[in-house]
């Protein structure tokens, strides 16, 4: 079981920030997608050999997705657009590390769209949505609010913030349901805000409340930006933490500029995907050396 990551802290300006240190809970199987799957590898299934999933080519979630099968021994099958060649070349890449994990890639064109929406699954077969976004990762996320309830407990504070940066929002919305005490924060990393809070809604089946979302107007889903690397540069520098360099660059300039209107303790929770980490360095690379030429 994969649970119990420690919480560290460190000081920005005047400011104490403490850190849910899920990149910790395992070497490759990490992070919220580790949260979101817990379900999967708690649990038997034994009529299942196969996982069909689909979604993006360097996506954390299709990493995940691999190491999971490898621990389960279970075939895992990926559907995604057709590969550029910078992307099929990518070295140290979630491509190519799910690929050696085993996972079978299939590239679809036109037809994806219409392909992915009507997947069909056999009896043996689990069928995973984009991002995880279902009822199934609410299991794993449910522990992780019960791991910040306890902490918060422990340390006398009656009502926190968590903040994280979000995709589908499914972690964001799930922890919110189940820490009712504190107040959980997020930004839209993938599209608009109001496309976030759709998504979260179309898991919201009781009604619960949502967290809060701060609109990111600016910045465009894994686009190298300039000031974004400065941000997330100084706070590595600062914490001694690395983080993702997808999300959490936009989750930190976002909470950074709009801590004035938070009151009370913040709680960063780390969502893991280091190992994306190398290729979007290269996209940075690219970006710093045009700027250079030009
Ligand atoms: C997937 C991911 C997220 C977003 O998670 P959602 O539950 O889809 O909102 C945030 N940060 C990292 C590092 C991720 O890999």
């Amino acid at each position: 079981m994969l649970n119990n990551s420690p919480i560290s802290q460190f000081k920005y300006g005047n400011h104490t920030f403490f850190v849910k240190r899920d990149d910790l809970l395992d070497k490759n199987f990490n992070g919220n997608k580790a949260r979101k799957l817990a379900y999967y590898l708690e649990n038997d299934f034994p009529a299942t050999n196969t996982i069909i999933s689909y979604g993006g080519n360097q996506s954390n979630l299709m990493y995940s997705l691999s190491c999971l099968a490898q621990l389960k021994n279970w075939q895992f099958i990926y559907y995604t657009r057709s590969l550029s060649k910078t992307v099929k070349d990518s070295k140290q890449s979630n491509l190519e590390l799910s690929l050696k994990n085993g996972m079978q890639l299939i590239e679809l064109d036109k037809e994806y769209n219409q392909f992915t929406s009507s997947l069909c699954t056999t009896s043996n077969q689990l069928l995973i949505c984009q991002g995880a976004l279902q009822i199934e990762a609410e299991y794993g996320i449910k522990q992780l609010a019960e791991e910040i309830n306890k902490w918060a407990v422990l340390n006398y504070l009656e009502s926190i913030n968590i903040f994280l940066p979000s995709g589908t929002g499914t972690t964001a919305f799930f922890l919110q349901k189940h820490l009712d005490k504190h107040q959980v924060i997020t930004t839209n990393c993938v599209g608009s805000r109001d496309y976030l809070i759709e998504q979260m809604s179309s898991i919201n089946y009781d009604n619960s409340k949502l967290p809060l979302v701060i609109d990111n107007k600016q910045y465009r889903f894994a686009t190298p930006y300039e000031e974004l690397l400065t941000t997330i540069r100084e706070i590595n520098k600062v914490s001694q933490i690395e983080f993702d360099l997808i999300y959490d660059p936009v989750g930190w300039k976002i909470l950074l500029e709009n801590l004035e209107t938070i009151k009370g303790s913040i709680l960063y929770l780390h969502c893991g995907g280091l190992t994306g980490n190398y290729s979007m360095q290269q996209r940075y690379n690219y970006l710093k050396n045009k700027s250079a030429t030009s």
